[in-house]
């Protein structure tokens, strides 16, 4: 039986889509994926609210973090980390040879945009990456606001890792004036997993410049040469066209009512956290900062969260427990890209029952 998935990615993905990726196949220096990849690109802008370079990556999210630190970092990068995917980011860095100094977070807490000013101001850094939606911690950090704070640093560029957040949370991209900003598809996108989208500025493209060793797969002024250079809306080595093509088919429809579909995100969060406090649980996040994609409920009853989730399991549904140290401690709920607020209320109908909430 398939277990409609409630765990932050990957996420449910509807027969529409699925039905996209059965397209036949083109070569990928033709006209015809030129023509598919042009339809992706100017849909996922759209729902980034963005003019930006697309750049479209065949590797999981972690493959475009990577092309962040490899393009984008000369001198030293300020890794700010409030949980687990963030810390990712300061592994990346060092493992590429890059220095990385830490702005540490305890667990639950977001990212406060004056730490993050105090710590650029005493110099030496060209990079600052955060991860707006922690999905460790169930933590939205003030993206707009870090924004803001980072600008008055004009050597400096922002990297964001927006994984689990793009496509569920609304960011103005060009409005907030991001640098660089990626996730991949199998989380609010709601396709499977395969390919990363990053909108990245022309700050970006000067600094890439500059910098030596970008690597090979993941060199941000061959993807330029490839889609707007060159050549133009192809990508330097072969793309996942199948996934290419359906999350142009995704932005767009998305993109035809964007306002519902942020607000319906805010609402299944809504309801999530209501339905955890009304229960006795309470939320790990601090108060403010909850995530609007997924939501990280402290198991302060000490229920089994492995037993819960096999009963779940039984019933086709499966939900996630606490990220690493935190499993048991907490449990998390996502709610995000497709899924609709008569799913999210069926699971927790189903919870209830199995806990005998009634
Ligand atoms: C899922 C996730 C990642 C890792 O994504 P992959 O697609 O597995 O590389 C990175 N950051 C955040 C915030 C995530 O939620």
């Amino acid at each position: 039986m398939h277990k409609k998935l409630f765990i932050p990615g990957p996420v449910e993905v509807t027969p529409e889509s699925l039905h996209d990726m059965a397209v036949p196949m083109v070569g990928h220096r033709s006209k015809d994926y030129e023509k598919i990849h042009a339809f992706c690109v100017d849909n996922v802008k759209k729902v980034l609210y963005t003019d930006k370079f697309i750049w479209i990556g065949t590797c999981s999210s972690t493959g475009l973090m990577e092309g962040a630190v490899l393009n984008l970092c000369k001198k030293k990068v300020l890794t700010v980390v409030v949980g687990a995917f963030s810390d990712r980011w300061h592994t990346i860095a060092t493992a590429n040879g890059k220095e990385s100094e830490r702005l540490d977070y305890e667990w639950g807490k977001a990212a406060k945009p004056e730490d993050i000013d105090k710590k650029l101001a005493t110099g030496g850094f060209d990079l600052v990456t955060v991860v707006f939606n922690e999905t460790s911690t169930g933590v939205m950090s003030p993206l707009k606001a870090i924004t803001d704070v980072v600008k008055k640093y004009p050597d400096v560029i922002l990297a964001v890792d927006a994984v689990s957040g793009m496509a569920a949370a609304k960011i103005e991209v060009d409005a907030w004036g991001i640098d660089y900003i990626l996730a991949g598809t199998q989380k609010a996108w709601s396709l499977p997993p395969g390919l990363a989208v990053a909108a990245v500025s022309d700050r970006c493209f000067e600094r890439a410049e500059t910098v030596s060793n970008r690597g090979f797969y993941f060199d941000l002024l061959s993807a330029r040469e490839y889609a707007a250079g060159k050549r133009t809306n192809q990508t330097p080595s072969t793309p996942v066209i199948s996934l290419v093509y359906a999350l142009g088919k995704q932005a767009e429809r998305y993109s035809k009512d964007l306002e519902a579909h942020w607000a319906k995100h805010v609402e299944m969060a809504k309801l999530v956290c209501e339905w955890a406090k009304s229960r006795g649980f309470e939320l790990f996040p601090e108060p403010g900062y909850e995530s609007l994609s997924l939501t990280c409920i402290t198991n302060t009853k000490g229920i089994s969260v492995a037993d819960l989730n096999s009963e779940l399991g039984k019933r086709g549904y499966s939900l996630s427990n606490g990220y690493g140290k935190l499993k048991e401690k907490t449990f998390r709920i996502a709610h995000m890209g497709t899924m609709t607020l008569p799913e999210v209320r069926d699971l927790l109908l189903n919870v209830d029952d199995i806990l005998g909430y009634k």
